[in-house]
């Protein structure tokens, strides 16, 4: 997952994230590969559609 410029700061991925995937440090938000299992949850949450799957 990467998180685009589109991000608002609002924290509900870090909030919907099980993994605890997404660091809450640092603009822009840094998901951590190795934690992530690639549920899309928060991609589903993210109210500016900024979070997008990794090409
Ligand atoms: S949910 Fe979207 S807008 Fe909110 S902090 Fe996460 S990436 Fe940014
Ligand atoms: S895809 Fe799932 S595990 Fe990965 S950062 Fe998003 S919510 Fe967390």
């Amino acid at each position: 997952m990467i998180v685009t410029d589109r991000c608002r700061g609002c924290g509900a991925c870090l909030l919907t994230c099980p993994e605890h995937a997404i660091r809450p440090h640092g603009q822009p938000l840094q998901v951590l590969d190795a934690l992530c299992t690639g549920c899309g949850e928060c991609i589903e949450v993210c109210p500016a559609d900024a979070i997008e799957e990794c090409p």
